[in-house]
């Protein structure tokens, strides 16, 4: 393991936008040694002021769909128009297998060799909790390091929608024409959370079917109630390789901004992000201390027989374990 460098240098080679230490940094707040933690918080509480300066977009979709690709071509787009572009990854596989599916190190090659640009794989942890928590760190780490779009892939089949959700200003859905809802593996609530779907590999032979399902898509989100930020999600369509639809897809995202930012709600929404922030933070440290708490430990392990019988209600267990934690 490589030295931790001091606050002060962790601060300044982020603030300067040197990658190698933004890299650094980041490996710091992922540590979950105990050590790390107190150096961590004080580097995030220091940059914080240098953070928020990005459009923070949520990218998700099943695998196969093109998610690696798409962000390659929109990416370099995006270099193009001068943009400096980070690219995080939030993959619950990757606490089981420690093998994960996104974000390991031969994808989006070109990307990664581009000065301008920071793909960084993702965190493994223990929980869902603890890898979001670490990705929305590094998140402000790469926003403090001079990166003005914050790109956060996650698999489109599970739970960590839900906690990338809670990190972006912008949630993009990625699909494939000719596949059902089903074989997408595509949940109804991903459906919900999303405000804009691109339909990718609408090339070729596909593109009258990527049409087909473009309408499609088009009327089942209008069946969803307009949301509290005034927007009505869009359904665009386009190839990542051929690098069509591209385009449309940064003026879709522009657009919601100018929506949003006029309403009030793109403002809002980081606000309760970083309260749910909070909030996620104190059900940590409390569910760690509860945990470590040695008369909870002793009474859990009296009791576990009699929950596992089913001769225990847990409620009333919870109710005495909480009460003798609550006790000073
Ligand atoms: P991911 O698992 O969602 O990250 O998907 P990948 O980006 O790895 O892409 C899966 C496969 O689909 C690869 O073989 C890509 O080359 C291919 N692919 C991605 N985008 C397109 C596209 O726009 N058109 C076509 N024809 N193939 C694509």
């Amino acid at each position: 393991m490589s030295k931790r460098l001091s606050l002060e240098e962790y601060r300044n080679g982020i603030l300067e936008g040197n990658r190698a230490v933004l890299s650094r940094a980041i490996t710091l707040v992922e540590s979950s040694l105990e050590s790390d933690a107190e150096l961590a918080s004080q580097l995030v509480q220091e940059i914080l002021p240098s953070t928020g300066n990005s459009k923070r977009i949520g990218i998700t979709g099943v695998p196969g769909v093109g998610k690696s690709t798409f962000i390659e071509s929109f990416g370099k787009l995006l270099l193009e128009k001068g943009h400096k572009v980070a690219v995080l990854a939030v993959d619950p596989s990757s606490q089981k297998t420690k093998g994960s599916i996104l974000g390991d190190k031969t994808r989006m090659e070109n990307l990664a060799a581009d000065k301008r640009a920071f793909i960084r794989p993702s965190p493994t942890g223990t929980t869902l909790g603890g890898v979001s928590a670490k990705t929305r760190e590094a998140m402000l780490l790469c926003e403090a390091a001079g990166f003005d779009v914050i790109l956060i892939e996650t698999v489109g089949v599970g739970q960590s929608e839900t906690a990338v959700k809670g990190m972006v200003d912008f949630f993009l859905l990625l699909m494939l024409a000719g596949a059902g809802d089903e074989l997408q593996g595509i949940k109804k609530g991903i459906m919900e959370m999303a405000d804009g779907l691109f339909i990718n590999k609408a090339e070729g032979e596909n593109l009258l079917l990527a049409k087909k399902a473009k309408a499609n898509y088009s009327n089942a989100l209008h069946l969803f109630p307009l949301g509290e930020n005034g927007w009505s999600p869009k359904v665009l369509l386009g190839s990542s390789i051929v690098g069509t639809g591209l385009e449309e897809v940064w003026e879709m995202i522009s657009e919601f901004e100018g929506i949003t930012v006029e309403r009030g709600f793109w403002q809002g929404n980081r606000e309760n992000q970083r309260l749910n922030w909070l909030n996620e933070y104190v059900q940590d440290l409390l569910g760690k201390a509860f945990i470590a708490d040695t008369r909870v430990k002793n009474l859990m392990e009296a009791s576990k027989a009699r929950i596992k019988s089913g001769e225990l209600n847990p409620i009333i267990l919870a109710k005495k374990l909480t009460q003798l934690f609550l006790k000073s």
